[in-house]
């Protein structure tokens, strides 16, 4: 029962081959059995995920029906989630339980879906690898010695692990992609305001967007449909009606425009990676796409952008947390600084308090407009680059990541290596559009993922690209040994 996907579980349910309540069952034994492997979840939710799968089946015996209506999902463990610990994989906030739902976790409960647990990550949201965690590192299910990605390691981990068909992430600058890319999954950034960011505890506020996790495109329509869509309790959420995805899913790919954007093959891109991107624009061609190479000159210039902005806007978002309202507060401090300073000092990880200092050091007075400011108007320039390639093209293709899953440690000592790991992903946050990796092959035993971007609010265009893919080829089908 565990191999099946959210459309398999939808389909399951509906012709009442099993209940939601026995295939909980089954997940929470597997997790139980298995997680220890990966440490992929902060804490399981088995009480709940029970109440929950009753209330879905007892909903459906009275004739409801709903694609999320009883199917298994987790939090990545920055959503809200009311009276049960939202750490945000800190342990500053170790002991914090949320007063209230993430807009997301409640419109997911709301139409049915079963929380089995909240899933680990990087500290804050803060890393590729999984490996900022306070709980420790996650392992991919892939090769036990290598990362699985991050910051949504957990969340992509136990999916990948066949421990559940589906989870939450976010993305601030591939925290969904490039997860999905190191275990093998789809995973969808939306467009920037697509889906609400209230009781999502923020990283980089301009640049942060909840999306799904799942194994298939059509997996990640259906959790999509029940995350997106406008919140007057976000004020960056907007109001656009949410089309229904699962329907995009059956458009032909005949004609359509996929541009490849020549600076994504330079000297830092795994060739052995370039050689299965190539593969996958050869299938789509064969769909009868049609191939052109862009040019998105500013690219170069977006991680040292985005390593500026995000510190910035993280350092001004996490001054909340200062041992005085929640979250951790330090032994018999002295005096109000002593408080702070303390708190602060052992609540958060070294890369936390490093983003803090970077970020309040590109604000400050002297340096606002030398560091933050220009990063403001590079950022401009990576969104025209890719308004001008749209209008010759449907679809921008590449690889999401230029190395695949590295060795735990590897890049510890270096926090600029794994900067570099982000290259492919980050432009997308910084101008606000959709994009989805999914999987393209294997490199050393090691998923590698090809990512789709397009327009904003074309989701289902990405989805349905990534549907007639997955229908042709079977990369995302494959499991990893052992799981
Ligand atoms: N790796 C990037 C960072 O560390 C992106 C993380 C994310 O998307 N949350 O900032």
């Amino acid at each position: 029962m565990h191999q099946l996907t959210l459309a398999e579980i939808a389909r399951g349910l509906a012709d009442k081959k099993f209940s939601s309540e026995e295939l909980t069952k089954v997940l929470l034994a597997r997790i139980a059995q298995l997680d220890p492997q990966l440490n992929s979840f902060i804490s399981l939710t088995e009480d709940l995920a029970l109440q929950q799968a009753k209330a879905a089946d007892a909903r459906r015996a009275n004739g409801e029906s709903g694609a999320l209506l009883g199917a298994p999902i987790a939090h990545k463990d920055l959503f809200c989630t009311q009276g049960i610990r939202t750490s945000c994989g800190s342990k500053m906030l170790d002991n914090f339980k949320a007063p209230y739902d993430a807009t997301v976790v409640a419109k997911l409960a709301a139409a049915g879906a079963v929380t089995l647990g909240k899933t680990n990550m990087d500290e804050f949201a803060m890393g590729s690898a999984n490996e900022s965690s306070y709980y420790g590192a996650v392992k991919n299910p892939w090769n036990l010695e290598h990362v699985p990605g991050g910051s949504s390691g957990g969340s992509a981990a136990a999916v990948a692990a066949r421990l559940l068909p589906a989870a939450t992430a976010t993305d601030t600058g591939g925290s969904i992609r490039q997860p999905a890319a190191f275990t093998n999954l789809t995973g969808l950034k939306p467009t920037y305001g697509r889906v609400s960011r209230w009781g999502m505890i923020a990283y980089a506020s301009s640049l942060d967007q909840g999306g799904p996790l799942a194994r298939t495109a059509e997996d990640c329509a259906i959790l999509l449909q029940g995350m997106a869509g406008f919140d007057a309790n976000d004020s960056t959420s907007i109001d656009e009606p949410v089309p229904d995805y699962s329907a995009s899913l059956n458009g032909s790919l005949q004609g359509l425009r996929i541009g490849v954007p020549k600076e994504y093959f330079s000297a830092g891109l795994d060739p052995r990676i370039a050689d299965l991107i190539h593969n996958s624009i050869k299938e789509l061609e064969k769909l009868g796409a049609v191939i052109k190479e862009i040019s998105l000159p500013n690219m170069q210039h977006a991680i040292p952008a985005y390593y500026v902005i995000a510190p910035a806007e993280a350092s001004s978002n996490l001054s909340r947390f200062d041992g005085v309202r929640f979250g951790y507060r330090c032994e018999d401090p002295k005096n109000l600084i002593d408080l702070y300073k303390r708190s602060r000092g052992e609540g958060f990880g070294p890369e936390v308090q490093r983003r803090i200092m970077v970020g309040a050091y590109a604000l400050s007075a002297g340096y606002y407009d030398a560091y933050y400011l220009k990063a403001q108007k590079i950022r401009r320039l990576v969104k025209n680059d890719f308004m001008a390639a749209f209008n010759e093209v449907d679809i921008i293709l590449g690889p999401t990541t230029p190395n695949p899953a590295w060795k735990l440690g590897a890049k510890n000592s270096d926090p600029v290596a794994a900067y570099l790991e982000d290259v492919y992903t980050i432009t997308a946050n910084l101008a606000g559009l959709p994009g989805l990796s999914m999987p393209a092959g294997f490199v050393d035993g090691l998923p590698v993922g090809v990512q789709l971007l397009a327009p904003y609010f074309q989701e289902g265009r990405l989805l349905n690209v990534a549907h007639q893919y997955q229908l042709n080829t079977d990369w995302h089908t494959r499991t990893p040994t052992g799981f």
